[in-house]
């Protein structure tokens, strides 16, 4: 579904966004991931490589525009266009507002929100340059109605769904769809890191009866990245098992 299509995916390395990897290789697309260090992106490469699935990868700092800027311009001198960007790279947080510190909630913000805009405003002018592209954000089902605790996460959320509707509308006339994908509970990392507290309660709410597979949000990026839904944008696809309450 995505011949010659380059991709470049932040937060590659694992969980979520090596799923995505895994699905865009697969289906013949030039896939670039992102993640926070060296060892960690070696590491995801060779395991891709094992399955036969050959990517690259940079890990440059995401909270410094400069150091993005620059390697956006390197893929760009490498492959010559990116069609599909896909900003994935995320913290989560769960703790109290008392116990959170302000460099904790910047961090986040940073991360989740910041990061998305920098690598968006790096790109964006090579993807109108080619007539077109696909941009998705990873938000949350926690931007729809919040979360009880680690008031941070949900918060930068709530702005990844505000950038992504809003730039869906400044980018249409370029050919530039944007849209984000809303997971409920996914089975990675960061969910494993979790407290019990903060998890079983919200295992007990979702109506398809499962925790969700990184596969099912990386059949959600799919579709969407591909020209299958070139008249869709603007959209928080929703993929969680319909626990929204
Ligand atoms: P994960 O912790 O397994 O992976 C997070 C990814 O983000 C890693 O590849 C990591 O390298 C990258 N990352 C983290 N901090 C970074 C930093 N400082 N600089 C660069 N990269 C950094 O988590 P996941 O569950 O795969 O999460 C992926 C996305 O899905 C996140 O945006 C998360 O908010 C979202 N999400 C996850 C769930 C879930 O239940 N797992 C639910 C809703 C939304």
């Amino acid at each position: 579904m995505l011949e010659n299509k380059v991709v470049v995916i932040t937060g590659g390395t694992r969980g979520i966004g090596f799923e995505v990897a895994k699905l865009f290789k697969k289906n013949k697309a030039e896939v670039i991931i992102f993640g926070s260090k060296e060892e960690t992106v070696s590491k995801a490469i060779e395991k891709l490589n094992a399955m036969n699935l050959n990517v690259s990868g940079y890990y440059p700092n995401l909270k410094d525009y400069s150091l993005v800027e620059k390697t956006i311009k390197d893929i760009i001198r490498k492959y010559g266009h990116i069609d599909i960007l896909i900003n994935n790279a995320g913290i989560t947080s769960s703790k109290k507002i008392e116990d959170t510190t302000i460099e904790e909630f910047n961090n986040i913000m940073d991360i989740n929100v910041n990061a998305m805009f920098y690598m968006i405003k790096a790109i964006v002018p090579y993807m109108k340059e080619n007539n077109g592209g696909a941009i998705l954000n990873t938000s949350s089902m926690v931007s729809i109605y919040g979360q009880p605790i680690g008031v941070g996460y949900p918060t930068s959320k709530f702005a990844v769904n505000g950038l992504t509707k809003s730039l869906a509308r400044e980018l249409a006339p370029y050919n530039i769809r944007v849209n984000a994908v809303a997971p409920g509970i996914i089975n990675t990392d960061m969910v494993a890191n979790l407290p019990k507290e903060v998890i079983e309660p919200l295992v007990k709410t979702i109506p398809l009866g499962r925790i969700g597979k990184p596969i099912d949000i990386a059949n959600a990026f799919l579709f969407l990245a591909s020209d299958n839904a070139s008249y869709i944008s603007g959209e928080i696809l929703s993929v969680d098992g319909l626990a929204r309450s």
